[in-house]
């Protein structure tokens, strides 16, 4: 599998479910998930390989436990495929799922780019929307009632945030400063013991850009505010204790 520098990997975008090959590792999924629900995540467009979004789905319900009645909030849901693993978790710890992303796309899903797909642009305006995709994703899934979509820039929303969170994702812009800016934005929200969970962490280059290790990941470490709990594939899951 190639990976652009600055891409979104670990998997092509997919409309339908992903190959029966693919998927599986982890083709029942963890106990406790409805298989229906993990069926529509694997349905929605978008770039969670299945095991990573189990680790998602565990990791979140893990959070809750340890931060009960906090909010969970992803970074980059695209057309709602991670939405759906994360939303799935929230709903079953009672809390609900805020889902932030300005649907226009990062500048690797646009036209030219190698992660673009075609069908996403909304030719009146002729830009990416990714929207309707995403609210058919929840709507499919159940998750209404549990996901909450946040529309607009991510260090926007970061600046007028004040609810502490028990789990945020970051899966968002992948270009050096997006990253910086949701490292900052951000992780100053996970509440003591609740989660930081980055996507697409590649300590080796030749795996895949750097801006989320190098710009997120590491960061949040030598902070000493984060340990690490977690890693599968790209996918990172760190713990606050300071
Ligand atoms: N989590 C998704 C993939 C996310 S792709 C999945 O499971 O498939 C990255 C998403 O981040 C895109 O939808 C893009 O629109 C969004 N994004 C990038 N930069 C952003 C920013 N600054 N503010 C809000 N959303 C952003
Ligand atoms: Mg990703």
């Amino acid at each position: 599998m190639t990976v652009p520098v600055g891409g979104p990997a670990g998997g092509s975008p997919s409309e339908a479910p992903a190959e029966p090959a693919a998927d599986a590792p982890g083709e029942a999924g963890p106990a406790g998930l409805d298989p229906g629900v993990r069926a529509a995540a694997l349905a929605a467009r978008g770039f969670m390989p299945p095991e990573e979004g189990d680790a998602l789905w565990e990791a979140a319900g893990q959070a809750a436990d340890a931060v009960p009645e906090m909010p969970f909030l992803e970074v980059g849901s695209y057309c709602g495929r991670s939405t759906i693993w994360l939303g799935d978790a929230a709903r079953r710890a009672g809390t609900v799922l805020f889902a932030v992303d300005h649907h226009r796309g990062s500048e690797e899903n646009q036209p030219g780019w190698e992660w673009h797909e075609p069908g996403l642009v909304d030719p009146a305006v002729g830009k990416m929307d990714t929207l309707p995709h995403f609210r058919r994703a929840v709507h499919d899934a159940g998750l209404e009632a549990a996901v909450v979509a946040v529309v607009g820039p991510s260090p926007i929303v970061a600046r007028h945030w004040a609810t502490p969170l028990a789990f945020v994702f970051i899966d968002g812009g992948h270009g050096d400063e997006p990253a910086r800016l949701d490292y900052e934005g951000w992780t100053p929200h996970v509440a003591m013991g609740g989660f930081l969970a980055v996507h697409d962490v590649f300590p080796d280059p030749a795996d895949g850009g750097r801006p989320p290790y190098e710009r997120i990941y590491l960061p949040a470490l030598e902070s000493g505010r984060f340990s690490e709990i977690r890693a599968v594939g790209s996918l990172r899951v760190l713990v606050r204790v300071a």
